[in-house]
């Protein structure tokens, strides 16, 4: 019997009071069960919600810089467990343990941003317009965070949400993805021994529909913190728009990498092999679009092909593996619809396309890395998220045709350009359509102190990362201080 896992409410670890439980099971060996977790329903939210309005009433007066500290010691745990964080990550959603300690570092990163955050949190002061008045204005914590991920980063995008919500003095609800719940429950674990006080921060696993909308309609919550789905995140946002909560979404992409002419083609291979088939195609800031010169399409597809037909597909735990299975069944069968789709619509399949279902990768869900070529922007394989190892290759005239190509999308989260030309590279900064550019690099290397986020349906607005996700998390108070002892009209007595 696998082991049973508990929500964690109030300071305490309990089942949920359906008595239900669910199966977090191995993308890689589907016969395996990693752990059960307790499906929970809005009993757990309403009983985590009164909890972390109480806590808030204290941890909001904690001084930041003491908050800060215990991000150190969150910090400092997830360094020593680093190695086995990442074992259970790759056993419960896939991806190659080079990945998965990739994960578990820009966690450790968030948390050690956070901790030196706690001793700034600035804010502005100014003059007034008066005599013997003074203008302040604080960051303020704002009140409850429900904090929604998904299973494709389970460490790290739990971490981008936490930390700096707790760092601004918001209590937390977190509500991992049912494909991984066992990095949030690890994660929590560590916030349960750095001492965090009862409440504070709370866990409560189970089901979008149920434990994830019961948090987004919940009038005690204020803060609805959303990566996933850009389905979903349109929902949330209508449903959490009656009651004014403050929403950050963070939804699909279909990012491109452009190669001009004058690029560095081994260099551009590299970058398009991880950006395509890293995590299996299955990141939000994947390739999966490829946009290339026509004086360079032959050469460059060429090399493509070759580089992509010698990708190992296996087991993540596999130091040998360079790509792991895909997250479960329902994927598989996205990423097959869509190769349908796309021969369809007259791309040409040149690699891949089929599912691998012999021999060991029975056990699992593994899917041959893919490519198309002669992808023309009306397709779907080129307009619509896959989040698969797919890869749709366009050929452009020039430039001004890459930029024009790449901008007919309706997201905008990341986009790559290799080009030797600094005028080129600086245009594409400016030009293309898309929340992060990379020159000369994958379209995936998100570093957790600068912000991080899409344009058009990519999201609201709003960035994780960086300085900018804690004005998210924080909200301005602004304090006028009069000392003159008698009455200042404000637009009257100074005119
Ligand atoms: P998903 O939208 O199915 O689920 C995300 C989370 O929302 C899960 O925890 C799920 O349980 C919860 N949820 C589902 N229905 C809900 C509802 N009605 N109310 C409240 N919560 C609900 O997405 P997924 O399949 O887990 O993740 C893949 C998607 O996430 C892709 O579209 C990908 O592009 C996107 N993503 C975006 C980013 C980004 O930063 N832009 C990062 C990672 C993933
Ligand atoms: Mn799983």
């Amino acid at each position: 019997m696998a082991k049973k896992y508990l929500n964690y409410i109030n300071g305490e670890w309990k089942p949920a009071s359906s008595g239900e439980w669910s199966e977090n099971r191995n993308p890689a060996h589907w016969n395996e069960v990693v752990g059960l977790f307790p499906k929970s329903g809005s009993a757990e939210i309403n009983e985590a919600v009164a909890a972390a309005r109480v806590a808030f009433k204290e941890w909001r007066l904690v001084p930041a810089p003491e908050r800060g500290n215990l991000m150190k010691k969150v910090g400092d745990l997830m360094v020593e467990r680093k190695e086995d964080l990442a074992r259970d990550m790759t056993r419960e959603m896939g991806k190659v343990m080079a990945e998965t300690r990739g994960d578990v570092q820009e966690g450790i990163d968030t948390a050690f941003y956070a901790a030196t955050e706690g001793r700034r949190l600035f804010s502005n002061t100014s003059p007034s317009e008066l005599r013997n008045k003074v203008n302040l204005s604080f960051r303020m914590p704002i009140g409850v965070a429900g904090l929604i991920t998904p299973w494709n980063f389970p460490m790290a995008i739990p971490c981008w949400k936490s930390l700096p919500a707790l760092l601004c003095g918001n209590c937390i609800i977190l509500k991992p993805a049912t494909d991984t719940p066992l990095t949030t429950q690890h994660l929590v674990e560590i916030f349960a021994e750095a001492g965090f006080p009862k409440g504070v921060v709370n866990l409560v696993h189970g089901g979008g529909s149920a434990v994830g909308n019961a948090l987004v309609e919940h009038p005690g919550v204020d803060i609805i913190s959303f990566t996933g789905s850009s389905e979903i995140g349109k929902q949330i946002n209508a449903k959490a728009g009656a009651s004014l909560k403050r929403v950050s979404l963070e939804l699909g992409g279909k990012n491109a990498q452009i190669v001009m002419d004058d690029a560095d083609l081994a260099l551009a291979l590299d970058g398009v092999l991880w950006g395509a088939f890293g995590t299996t195609g299955q990141r939000c800031t994947a390739t999966s679009r490829l946009i290339v010169h026509k004086a360079v399409y032959d050469q460059f597809t060429e090399m493509l092909i070759e580089a992509v037909s010698k990708l190992k597909v296996g087991d993540g735990l596999d130091p040998a593996s360079n790509v792991g299975p895909v997250v479960n069944q329902s994927q598989i069968d996205t990423v097959k619809s869509y190769v349908e789709i796309g021969k369809a619509e007259g791309a040409r399949l040149v690699v891949g396309g089929h599912q691998l279902d012999k021999g060991t990768y029975k056990e699992g869900f593994f899917f041959a890395p893919t490519v198309f070529t002669d992808v023309t922007p009306k397709m779907r394989l080129f307009q619509e998220e896959i989040f698969g190892p797919v890869l749709s290759v366009t050929k452009v005239k020039d430039f001004d045709e890459a930029i024009t190509v790449h901008n007919d999308c309706i997201y905008g989260l990341s986009s790559s350009i290799y080009t030797k030309d600094v005028n080129r590279a600086f245009r594409a900064a400016r030009d293309l359509e898309a929340g992060i550019t990379y020159i000369n690099a994958a379209t995936i290397g998100a570093e957790c102190h600068m912000p991080f986020g899409g344009v058009k349906q990519t999201g609201n607005g709003h960035r994780e990362g960086g300085w900018a996700v804690y004005e998210f998390y924080s909200e301005y108070k602004t304090v006028y201080i009069d000392f003159a002892g008698k009455l200042q009209r404000a637009q009257i007595d100074n005119y």
